[in-house]
């Protein structure tokens, strides 16, 4: 039976974004076994990611390659001085307050989180590039070495791309710290498992998993998975992910497109305001191609707004030259957007590298 919203055949008496074979030229890769539900999903055509390839290669730059509004091919010296590392504040993170949410932004979608006394990663990559080839590079060395982290309990994986689940990352992970529990959406336990990594619970939407005193629960975002090829895409699943404890919240948003439908979903289901979140601000260029996969910084704003985030910290910008847009364009744009919507830069913080942010 269709699902509504969706590109592909639902399974009957499934959730809806669980999916039998998915539409578009995808159908010849027929292992999907996951979808967006929302209307404001688009699966792409064979004719767009052509088109997408031929405007990289007409653009004559080369790709993954870092750029500033003011410098087309900034030097190492010019990338530094727009991203100087904050030196992060180890007194706060080695004594964290438990009664509050406490977040260091290590770079990218990598997050310190403090909660409840325990210590947990997000999309933890300390590597000097995010694929499997070497490009792109970080541009912002990590604001915290893997070797000084403080003990971390548990690691929250939103899905499998090279930028937000690194295999060297975790492995070094698994290796400091023998007790980490991973937490992942649907589909990614096996490839845990196969890596000698057995601490590990995957969640699908809206599952919960006590652990100690916190909840976690897998929350949907509208994105897509893939890690080798297009045979494997959509076989895993893709999610945000909520972190409780007595009565504060945390709430990492992942990768995600914008669909009201979904955010109105969380908010409604949560029915409190989110103590502290992350949510990505950066590569989103070009919109015609991204827009469905990953939001801009006024729809970063728009998701703050509507979760109900009463302090929410920039991720997934600044670190990685993913696309096309200058690397010190989102923060900016996120700046001017609260600026018109009559907001304090207080409530959606672009912090630098390193810094901590501390819930009310
Ligand atoms: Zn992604
Ligand atoms: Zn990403």
């Amino acid at each position: 039976m269709p699902v509504p919203g969706g590109n592909g055949d639902g399974i009957e008496g499934r959730p809806s974004h669980h999916v039998q074979k998915t539409s578009s030229f995808l159908k010849f890769f027929p292992r999907a076994r996951f979808q967006n539900p929302w209307s404001t999903w688009h699966e792409p055509s064979l004719g767009d990611l052509i088109s997408m390839l031929l405007g990289t290669w007409k653009s004559r730059e080369k790709s993954f390659s870092p750029k500033l509004i003011d410098h087309p091919y900034p030097t190492r010296e010019d990338l530094r001085k727009a991203f100087p590392i904050f030196p992060p504040d180890f007194g706060k993170i080695l004594k964290p307050n438990t009664s509050r949410v406490q977040a260091t932004w290590i770079g990218h979608s990598t997050v310190l989180v403090q909660i409840g006394g325990y210590n947990i990663l997000t999309d933890p990559i300390f590597e000097s590039s995010c694929s499997p080839i070497g490009h792109p590079k970080r541009v912002v060395e990590p604001a915290i070495e893997l070797d000084d982290l403080p003990h971390i309990d548990v690691v929250v994986i939103s899905h499998g791309h090279y930028d937000h689940l690194c295999k060297k990352s975790v492995r070094a992970l698994h290796q400091k710290f023998r007790d980490i529990l991973f937490m992942v959406p649907m589909g990614h336990k096996e490839w845990f498992l196969n890596r000698g990594m057995k601490n590990v619970i995957e969640l699908d939407w809206w599952d919960e998993y006590e652990f100690h005193e916190l909840k976690f629960t897998l929350t949907p975002a509208q994105h897509w998975s893939m890690r080798r090829a297009l045979w494997d895409r959509n076989r895993a699943l893709w999610g945000s992910w909520l972190i409780e404890s007595k009565g504060k919240s945390f709430w990492f948003a992942g990768d995600t497109g914008y669909s009201e439908e979904l955010f109105d979903e969380i908010a409604e289901k949560l029915n409190k305001p989110i103590s502290l979140a992350a949510i990505p601000i950066g590569a989103y260029e070009p919109r015609w191609f991204m827009a469905p996969q990953r939001v801009c910084p006024e729809e970063a704003l728009m998701i703050h707004q509507r979760v109900n985030s009463e302090i929410s910290i920039a991720i997934h910008h600044g670190t990685f030259p993913l696309t096309s847009e200058p690397l010190d364009e989102p923060s900016l744009r996120l700046k001017t957007s609260l600026q018109e919507a009559g907001l304090d830069e207080s409530v959606f913080k672009v912090v630098r590298h390193g810094s901590t942010v501390i819930s009310e």
